[in-house]
């Protein structure tokens, strides 16, 4: 142990590496703080050489290593299982060149999402994929789970603007995969790292496309008796034919949380669910775009619409969403943020049976989504001290994740399956194609040391809604 960390100290100095006891505490979990395992050690490489170097020094002395960005995923990807070495990412943070006539970004994958933005404004170019937490996740945390956010709906998810990759792979040599144009003949080995969830090797480089900042956006917070009747309003946009760049829905239990927060924006206290509209595009189309959502808003039953006047108006609006899960905290000391999807079609009926779940469970369920994509997060709040209520929070997930394949969905939309749902992999997955997944993997990673125990199920299933089964039971209470 102590020669692996002074070889490891000595790629990436003292300061890059963390092996105490109390240092290695904040990196036991990611934000699924659920599951917890103590890493060896963490390090802060800060070039592709020397993540080469750690990598090969773990192999040297029989240690896996798990790729690490902000600690911000949902389903404990970035945790430590089998003692591993963590490879933090955060130094490696340069945005290396940005190419406004071909419209592309190089960056290393430390680069904050939103950093990266704000550096192209200038471009008049931005990068698209936005999730919520935006301002502390990183490109390369956000290639691994194939990230989306509120602007998925028109602009897609991550793979759809990442372009080329390096990767260390687990045997510590370089590829390169992809090109700046976007074209490649061959196997699309980039699609296939994206959404990996750091099981294929580490991501040191990645080239992202950008997009040109919208002429015109408009924003309007529209509220509803229900969340129901908001979903119904959703279908009756898309069915219109319009595209808007997001459709977010926020309910009750959420309004009344952020609105006690540090987040607070105004939102309709009496307002049993809100719908955030947001258009954007060419300054000539908006307007009769924003008068057709208006109608049709208020057809399926708005009690208020209201448009944001200014950009600060519109980022009031934003905070809101953005900052729900972080309101969480005004609900219990404990959130689990589940995520599925489902068409869209089927939202009302889901939503419904997914409230019913959450109530036979006594259980306090709020819903904040991306109502455009179907892509639902039921977040239950809880207080794991009370020895009982661990059990039900478990049994519900499990309940809501088969209602969920049972209308037609799949058990993730954006956070990625991790550790959290590998027992529920085979809902979505047969034998056959859960063996054909591993050994593609097995092309990149032979000996299963990068990321170790991730995606798959490791138990045999029925142990899911078993907190102790699934590993929950080590986690302190204090
Ligand atoms: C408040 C809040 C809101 C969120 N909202 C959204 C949302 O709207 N949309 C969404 O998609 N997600 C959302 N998330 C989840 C999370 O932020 C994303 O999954 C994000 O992409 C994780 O980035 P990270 O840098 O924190 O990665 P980490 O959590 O550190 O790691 C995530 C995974 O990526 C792998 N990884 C990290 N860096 C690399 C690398 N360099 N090479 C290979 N693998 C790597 C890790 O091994 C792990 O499997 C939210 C999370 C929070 C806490």
């Amino acid at each position: 142990m102590s020669s692996l960390v002074g070889e490891l100290e000595s790629i990436v100095g003292p300061v890059g590496c963390l092996h105490r006891s109390e240092e290695l505490l904040v990196y036991e979990c990611d934000g699924l703080t659920l599951h917890s395992a103590k890493p060896t050690a963490v390090v802060f490489p800060r070039s592709r050489d020397e993540v080469c170097s750690v990598v090969s020094v773990c192999r040297a002395h029989g240690v896996p290593f798990v790729p690490r960005g902000a600690g911000t995923g949902l389903s404990g990807g970035a945790v430590a299982n089998d003692a591993a070495v963590i490879v933090e990412c955060s130094r490696m943070n340069r945005i290396l060149e940005i190419n406004a006539e071909d419209r592309y970004a190089v960056v290393e994958p430390g680069v904050i999402n939103a950093d990266l933005s704000r550096q192209t404004a200038k471009h008049g170019l931005f990068y698209a994929p936005d999730p919520s937490s935006q301002l502390a996740c990183t490109i390369g945390g956000n290639v691994a789970e194939n990230s989306g956010g509120p602007h998925t709906l028109k602009y897609g998810t991550t793979t759809n603007h990442v372009l080329a990759i390096e990767l260390v792979l687990p045997d510590a040599s370089v590829v390169q995969l992809g090109s700046s144009t976007g074209f490649e003949p061959g196997y699309d080995l980039v699609g296939a790292v994206v959404g990996s969830e750091g099981t294929l090797g580490i991501v040191t480089q990645v080239t992202v496309r950008l997009a040109p900042i919208p002429e015109r956006i408009e924003t309007l917070l529209v509220s509803f008796p229900d969340v129901v009747t908001a979903c119904r309003a959703v279908g009756g946009i898309i069915e219109a034919g319009l595209i808007p760049a997001a459709l977010e829905i926020i309910d009750r239990r959420t309004i009344a949380a952020v609105e006690a927060s540090v987040y607070a924006a105004g939102l309709p206290a009496d307002a049993g669910a809100v719908l955030i509209v947001e258009l954007d595009g060419a300054a000539v189309a908006l307007p009769r775009q924003l008068e057709r959502v208006k109608q049709i808003c208020v057809r399926a039953g708005a009690a208020q619409v209201e448009v944001a006047a200014d950009e600060s108006e519109r980022q009031r609006f934003w905070r809101a969403r953005k900052g729900a899960f972080g309101a969480m905290g005004r609900l219990a000391p404990d959130l689990y943020v589940h995520d599925a999807v489902v068409p869209r079609s089927r939202l009302p009926e889901v939503l419904d049976e997914i409230c019913a779940i959450g109530d036979r469970h006594g259980l306090i369920l709020s819903n904040v989504f991306h109502a455009g994509d179907g892509n639902l997060h039921p977040n239950i709040s809880f207080d794991r001290r009370d020895p009982e209520v661990l059990e039900h929070v478990m049994a519900a997930g499990s309940e809501i994740l088969e209602c969920c394949v049972r209308a037609g969905g799949v058990i993730t939309g954006e956070h990625g399956v991790g550790n959290e749902k590998r027992e529920f992999l085979h809902l979505v997955f047969s034998e056959a194609d859960m063996e054909a997944m591993k050994r593609f993997r097995s092309c990149f990673d032979p000996d299963s040391v990068c990321n170790p125990g991730k995606i798959f199920p490791t138990t045999r299933f029925c142990a899911e809604s078993n907190p102790k089964a699934r590993g929950y039971d080590r986690v302190g209470f204090e």
